[in-house]
């Protein structure tokens, strides 16, 4: 039987990742660092898999799409002409008693008040004022907090700049990894032989100096974003949003997420050059929150771009000969999100012989480790040895881990942990009749196959 109680869901996830070798909070000999996480072992795979489904979905399958890895760095120009510099910010307060320092915007969400983070320091002050009394500190209960003041999420850096007083002139770690893709439209362009509609994609890290981060990997302060800009036609946007946004839920179904747990959300207060935005938000223990954000941004950035460079970033279609801007549908995700949204999914709880099976139910192809494969018993060299020669030519194809370490059981249990579909156990049987037996994490099925045949099994399996 399957036991989901999504009250101590959370807990149950970090504690797994932790003690698995999923997730390590950062610097945790140093006492830790906030909002950051460092990826294990077993989560450097998961997150992999991830980012390769993600890359082999938006390039590899798609004649139309090209990839890029542009550098963290850039010109700070960029970020004023994106207007980051400017109005990249979260309305923020804090609470006179405990001190916690709180994003305004969720405070009233979370009190049932209609609030968001795009509005100006004296709207959303003007909604505080009238709500006060509904507005309590998540922390300790108190309901005094100073007025919201907004406070921008760029993370600045000294790169370059040998002066004293860097912060007069300073450099920033990206926000967001697409403005890499807008200011190398031109480059992609001339280079890839590409026409539109056509997208550039990359994935990369992000860095936001975010107000509250306590949600474990759901909101971090250094994060890796999958982005993807598709450039259209002036009057085709509405067209490839559709297209995409389908696209886009797919993915997460693949993935091995249940559509009951995703939904739509629609933006109400568009930024003003935007046309239309729609989140997907996944229904985390903490309740449905994005987790990817599909945007019609028209063609905002390559003008303020155009403006700001000096640069010409208009497209000439070689076959009309018709000059435009071309219009933008981003589709923006998040590694960590995703990870945690696959984990919630997967993470199950089943009574087996009296005792508690933690397992988890990743889809196969994003599993950390495809295939564990035993010898029956460690002190019997012909085993062990016929168990290496499975082993050795199984990992060149997909990632296995050879475990000769207590009994069967316990094995099992530590597979079923990280979400190992499948377990191949090798005894005297084997060596007899060159027959190993294959267990289903999920069914806990147990098959016998040839040796011979097990790399056509695993193909049709994983
Ligand atoms: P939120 O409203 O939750 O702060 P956002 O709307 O600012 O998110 P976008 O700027 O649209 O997020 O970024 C696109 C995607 O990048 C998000 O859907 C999310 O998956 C990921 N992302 C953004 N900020 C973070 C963060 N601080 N930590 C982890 N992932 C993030």
């Amino acid at each position: 039987m399957k036991k989901k109680e999504s009250d101590n869901l959370m807990d149950k996830i970090v504690s797994l990742t932790k003690r698995r070798g999923f997730v390590f909070p950062s610097s945790e000999i140093y006492d830790g660092f906030t909002a950051v996480y460092d990826f294990g072992p077993y989560g450097v795979e998961l997150a992999n898999n991830i980012k390769k489904e993600w890359w082999k979905t938006m390039t590899q399958y798609r004649d139309d799409i090209v990839g890029l890895d542009s550098a963290i760095f850039m010109s700070p120009k960029i970020w004023e002409a994106s207007g980051h510099v400017k109005g990249f910010s979260d309305p923020l307060t804090e609470c006179k008693k405990c001190h916690a320092r709180l994003r305004l915007d969720a405070l009233l969400e979370e009190a049932g008040i209609f609030a968001d983070e795009k509005m100006t320091e004296e709207e959303i002050n003007k909604i505080f004022e009238a709500n006060r009394d509904k507005v309590k500190c998540p922390q300790c209960g108190a309901t005094d907090f100073t007025p919201g003041k907004k406070f921008n999420l760029l993370v600045q850096a000294n790169l370059g700049n040998f002066t004293g007083d860097w912060t007069k002139e300073p450099t920033y770690l990206r926000g967001e990894t697409c403005q890499g893709i807008y200011v190398n439209f031109k480059n992609v362009l001339d280079s890839a032989r590409v026409k539109i509609p056509f997208g550039i994609a990359q994935i990369g890290k992000a860095f936001r100096n975010e107000i509250t981060a306590l949600q474990f990997i759901f909101r971090t302060r250094e994060f890796e974003q999958m982005e993807m800009q598709y450039f259209v036609k002036p009057g085709d946007d509405s067209k490839y949003y559709e297209e995409w946004k389908a696209a886009r839920w797919k993915f997460y179904l693949d993935l091995g997420l249940s559509a009951a747990n995703l939904r739509w959300h629609q933006h109400e207060n568009l930024v003003f050059y935007a046309k239309e935005a729609y989140d997907i938000e996944y229904k985390f223990p903490f309740g449905f929150k994005e987790l990817e954000g599909i945007h019609a941004r028209g063609d905002y950035d390559l003008t303020q771009h155009s403006k700001f460079s000096g640069k010409d970033l208009s497209y000439l279609d070689p076959t009309t000969n018709e000059k435009y801007m071309p219009h933008v549908v981003e589709t923006s995700a998040g590694v960590g999100r995703t990870f945690l949204a696959v984990l919630t999914e997967a993470y199950c709880e089943e009574e087996l012989a009296g005792e508690t099976r933690i397992v988890l139910k990743l889809a196969p192809k994003i599993a950390p480790i495809k295939i564990a494969i035993f010898p029956l018993l460690k002190n019997k060299p012909e085993l062990v040895a016929k168990a290496r020669e499975v082993y050795d030519a199984l990992k060149l194809v997909w990632r296995c881990e050879f475990d000769d370490n207590g009994n069967i059981g316990k094995r099992y249990r530590r597979q079923d942990e990280i979400g190992t579909p499948y377990c191949l156990t090798i005894d005297f049987d084997t060596l007899e009749n060159s027959e190993v037996t294959v267990r289903d994490r999920d069914t806990m099925k147990q098959e016998k196959i040839k040796i011979t045949d097990l790399e056509k099994f695993f193909r049709e399996k994983i």
